[in-house]
């Protein structure tokens, strides 16, 4: 589904992609690998048209990510790919049902609409009472479901993960990824999925270590 070939990607002086070339098979959850500051952000970046490489090509579906511009590559995000970070990505003046409902406001939805699928995604990740709740009133784990509904809930071809569990502890950790793959697994859905935990990485159906900006390893 996604094949990246040549990517390269600096920061000033800093080289923190040094030609990465990597396929992602539809409906795999790829695990990522690797050592901090060894690259792993920067390449989901350039996988989902975060960013745009120095020099190399990403294409998912056939369809150039790289080339795009940053209009095109924006609403390509918005509409295909759905992502969860490990800190501090819902907005703290929404509600746990408006946070997750966003998406699909911003892509046209009608409110009424987005409220309903909004509580039925909350119902999927086992939060059908916490909708009305501001996020300062969940607990991590609760706030990170609230964050996978929301980036599950326009049915995006690809999920891109960075550390989705790395701020929870260890049962909570399990439990939340757990849910979250049980979603994508159902939906079909792709997954690129950063993590430092090899328990985490267990769950994937093939794991990559990016070391040095380059891939070192393969593990199926
Ligand atoms: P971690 O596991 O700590 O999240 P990582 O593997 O995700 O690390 P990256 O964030 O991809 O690593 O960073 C790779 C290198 O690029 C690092 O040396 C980092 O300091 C540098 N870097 C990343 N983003 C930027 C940026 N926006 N500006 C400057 N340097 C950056
Ligand atoms: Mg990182």
């Amino acid at each position: 589904l996604i094949t990246a070939r040549g990517l390269r990607k600096s920061f000033g002086p800093t080289e923190a992609l040094r030609g990465v070339d990597l396929d992602v098979r539809r409906g795999e959850v790829l695990a990522v690998m690797g050592p901090s500051g060894s690259g792993k952000s920067t390449l989901l970046h350039c996988l989902a048209g975060v960013l745009v490489p120095d020099s190399g090509t990403v294409e998912v579906a056939g369809r150039s990510v790289s080339g795009l511009g940053e209009a095109a590559r924006s609403r390509l995000r918005l509409t295909e790919f759905g992502f969860v970070f490990q800190f501090g990505q819902l907005l703290p003046e929404l509600t746990a049902a408006d946070n997750v409902g966003l998406p699909l406001l911003l892509n046209g939805t009608p409110r009424a609409r987005a409220r309903t699928a909004a509580g039925a995604a909350l119902a999927r990740l086992g939060l059908q009472d916490a909708g009305e709740k501001h996020p300062t009133e969940l607990s991590g784990g609760q706030a990170q479901r609230v964050a996978i509904a929301r980036a599950l809930i326009t049915r995006p071809k690809v999920l891109f993960a960075d550390e989705p569990t790395g701020s929870l502890d260890s049962l909570a950790a399990e439990n939340v990824l757990t849910a979250m793959l049980d979603l994508v697994r159902e939906d079909g859905t792709t997954v690129v999925l950063i993590t430092h935990d090899p328990r985490t990485a267990a769950y994937a159906d093939r794991e990559v270590i990016v070391r040095d900006g380059r891939i070192g390893a393969v593990v199926a």
